[in-house]
């Protein structure tokens, strides 16, 4: 049994003290309470056999202030901003199908400028901020702290070696701590993303690192796989089966450990089983030109919403999502990007599905990619052994039976 750490404030502590009331009590009623009943919700609508997803992420531009090799956001030939109507009518529709919570992607998202007054016009809903944070001011975290309904998420890449290797500057690592620490000032309640490669693997599969985003101010971390996407895709650097495997018995381990921070993941279910979100329909990405994708790096869509479209209707009767969701469980329980890519061109040829990716490239990136594997390790299931992990992924997220 791992030993915890008492000398560490519990999370529970951390919210209390670090957090204004009124942002805490928006945290509970917007990121938890919604999002329970838009689970709710889209179990459902589910049986009724229509489909919206309880969770939308949403790109608003596919401009970035950083170019990150293998990073699908990249390469856009003529980079586009969402138009705020759009967004305005996108989470307004999304509202009406009971969603409470949306992540809001780029691109880098702070390249908006208009972003932080529409979080502040749309309180009735909760926003996942994704972010380098590179231009995450004090001014601006005090927008958000205004608004009251967002958490950043501040993607630190590691350490400052792995942040350099892969975003070819060093000087951005200390921004995006600066970052975590000028939310910690202004009371936010604020998430670091580690996409776990090979580049990375040592300095962030560690007790240190978890113990020490969360002396910095992190209340939860959120681990991500590197999946290589994009124009110039670094297949040397993803995890390999093993790692995959390690990683997995890590973060179980690390939910008993470290009091001090929440984990996130979004790859297995309480047994450990391997599950993809856009197969289970609970969420799929929307990008800044308006295409339906079935997740940020799968790029391709045969959807477009514009205002006063019926997005449920589109969304509900597209026939890519609807055969993602039918197909892909039946070929893998991992990520069909990594696992079957060659599959993966092949339902979007049948579907019709237009590149989305903005680099008129997507199709024949897809063709070219190696056939991996991902979070469908091999060997049995690391099941999680934390109560509290245990009971969320059971009942709240992923018990939607979209294997069988
Ligand atoms: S296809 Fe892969 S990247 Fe997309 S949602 Fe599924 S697991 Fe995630």
């Amino acid at each position: 049994m791992p030993i915890r750490d008492k000398s560490k404030k519990a999370l529970a502590l951390r919210f209390l003290t670090e957090i204004k009331p009124r942002l805490l009590l928006k945290f509970i009623f917007g990121a938890g309470v919604g999002n329970l009943l838009a689970l709710q919700a889209f179990e459902k609508r589910r049986k009724e056999g229509l489909y919206f997803p309880p969770f939308v992420f949403i790109s608003v531009t596919q401009r970035c202030n950083l170019r990150c090799r293998g990073c699908w956001a990249v390469g856009a030939k003529e980079p586009a901003d969402m138009e705020r109507e759009l967004l305005e009518y996108i989470v307004d529709e999304s509202r009406q199908m009971g969603c409470r919570f949306f992540g809001i992607l780029g691109g880098e998202p702070l390249l908006l400028d208009w972003l932080p007054e529409f979080f502040i016009e749309n309180r009735n809903s909760y926003f996942q901020l994704f972010t380098n944070g590179h231009l995450l001011t004090r001014c601006i975290a005090d927008q958000l702290a205004h608004a009251g309904n967002v958490t950043p998420l501040i993607s630190v890449e590691g350490l400052e070696k792995s942040y350099a290797d892969r975003r070819g500057t060093s000087s951005g690592f200390a921004q995006a701590l600066k970052a975590l620490e000028i939310c910690r000032e202004a009371g936010l309640i604020t998430g670091v993303a580690v996409s776990v490669s090979q580049g990375n693997f040592a300095d962030v599969v560690d007790d240190d690192f978890v113990d020490e985003m969360a002396r910095r101010g992190a209340h939860y971390l959120w681990f991500y796989i590197y999946r290589p996407s994009g124009a110039d895709p670094n297949f040397d650097d993803a995890l390999s089966d093993s790692q995959v495997r390690d990683l997995r018995q890590f973060i179980v381990t690390q939910r008993r450990r470290c009091r001090s921070l929440v984990i996130v993941d979004a790859y297995w279910d309480s047994d450990g089983n391997a599950v993809c979100p856009a197969a289970m329909g609970i969420s799929h990405h929307i990008n800044a030109r308006g295409c339906v994708e079935p997740c940020p790096p799968i790029q391709c869509s045969d959807a477009r919403l514009s205002v006063n479209c019926d997005a449920a209707a589109l969304i509900s009767s597209s026939t890519l999502l609807q055969r993602f969701r039918d197909e892909v469980p039946t070929l893998t329980r991992g990520c069909v990007l990594m696992d079957h890519p060659a599959f993966m061109v092949e339902l979007a040829g049948r579907c019709a599905a237009a590149d989305s990716s903005g680099r008129d490239s997507f199709f024949e990136e897809l063709a070219a990619r190696p056939a991996m594997r991902c979070h469908n390790h091999s060997g049995d299931p690391i099941p999680e052994t934390s109560f509290f992990y245990r009971l969320a992924k059971k009942y709240w997220f992923f018990g939607f039976g979209a294997y069988g």
